[in-house]
C-alpha cells in the first residue's frame, strides 16, 4: 500500500485582499520551477476562491473553501454551499475549524453535516479537531479528539478523499506547539480512530497537525509518526514562508 502524499494547506483565513494573489502566485511560480512531493492547497477567504482558482489553473495549487453551509442553496443569508465553492474553482474544504466550532457554534452534528454537503459536491473535506488548554491540563486532550472524530465524520466518507486535521485550540496562532510527543500520541489515537471507523481505508487519511506551524518547527513536526502533512494559517500569507514549510513536507 502507498503512503499518500503529505498535503501542505494553507487557511488564510479572514485575511487576504486582491493583492494578495501576488503571494499565491509567488508560490505557484516557485513550485513550478522546483516541484515538490507534497499536495499543496490554498484555503483563502470566500470572496478570492474563484480569482485564486483563475489565477492558479494549470498549477498543482489546490484551492479550498474555508467552511461551507450544509444545504445546497437557499434562504441562508451570508451563508455559502459546497456547490458554489465548486463552481468558483474549489477542490477542498475546510471543516470544524476551532474558530468555528467556538464562534460559531458549530457542533460535531452540524460538521458531520457539512461534510456530507461537501462530498454531494465532490470537494474533499479538512476536518479539524482539537482539545482547548483547559482539555488538555485536564487530560483529556485524547479523548476530545476521538470524540470529535467520532462525531464529525459520517460514515459516507467511507469511500471518499478526505483528510483531518489536529489543531490543538491553543497552539493556533499562539506560537506555542505541543511537544512532538504529544502531537505523535494524539495523532496515533487518531490514527486508531479511523481505522475503527472506516478499516483499511482509515489508515490512509493523511491526518495533518496545525497550530503554529512555521519554517523553523516544520520539518520536525512532519517527521512525526502519522503526521501525514499542515494545516498551516499564519504562516501562508507570506509566499517564503509558506515555501518554507512546503519544502521541509
Ligand atoms: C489555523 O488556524 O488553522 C492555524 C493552524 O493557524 P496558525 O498556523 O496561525 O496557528
Amino acid at each position: 500500500m502507498t503512503t499518500p502524499r503529505p498535503l501542505i494547506a494553507g487557511n488564510w483565513k479572514m485575511n487576504g485582499l486582491a493583492a494578495s494573489l501576488d503571494e499565491a502566485r509567488a508560490v505557484a511560480a516557485a513550485l513550478d520551477a522546483h516541484p515538490v512531493g507534497a499536495r499543496v492547497a490554498l484555503c483563502p477567504p470566500a470572496t478570492l476562491v474563484e480569482r485564486m482558482a483563475q489565477v492558479l489553473a494549470g498549477t498543482g495549487v489546490a484551492i479550498g473553501g474555508q467552511d461551507c453551509r450544509a444545504e445546497a442553496g437557499g434562504a441562508f443569508t451570508g451563508d455559502i454551499s459546497a456547490e458554489m465553492l465548486a463552481e468558483a474553482g474549489a477542490s477542498l474544504v475546510i471543516l470544524g475549524h476551532s474558530e468555528r466550532r467556538a464562534g460559531h457554534g458549530e457542533t460535531d452534528s452540524d460538521v458531520a453535516a457539512k461534510v456530507a454537503g461537501a462530498l454531494r459536491a465532490g470537494l474533499e473535506p479538512i476536518v479539524c479537531v482539537g482539545e482547548t488548554l483547559e482539555q488538555r491540563q485536564a487530560g483529556q486532550a485524547l479523548a476530545v479528539v476521538t470524540g470529535q472524530l467520532r462525531g464529525s465524520l459520517p460514515a459516507a466518507l467511507a469511500d471518499a478523499d478526505f483528510a483531518v486535521a489536529y489543531e490543538p485550540v491553543w497552539a493556533i496562532g499562539s506560537g506555542l506547539t505541543p511537544s512532538l510527543a504529544e502531537i505523535e500520541e494524539v495523532h496515533v489515537a487518531a490514527r486508531a480512530t479511523l481505522v475503527e471507523l472506516f478499516g483499511a481505508a482509515g489508515a490512509r487519511v493523511p491526518i495533518l497537525y496545525g497550530g503554529s506551524v512555521k519554517p523553523s518547527n516544520a520539518r520536525d513536526i512532519l517527521a512525526v509518526k502519522d503526521v501525514g502533512g499542515a494545516l498551516v494559517g499564519g504562516a501562508s500569507l507570506k509566499a517564503a514562508d509558506f515555501l518554507g514549510i512546503i519544502n521541509a513536507a
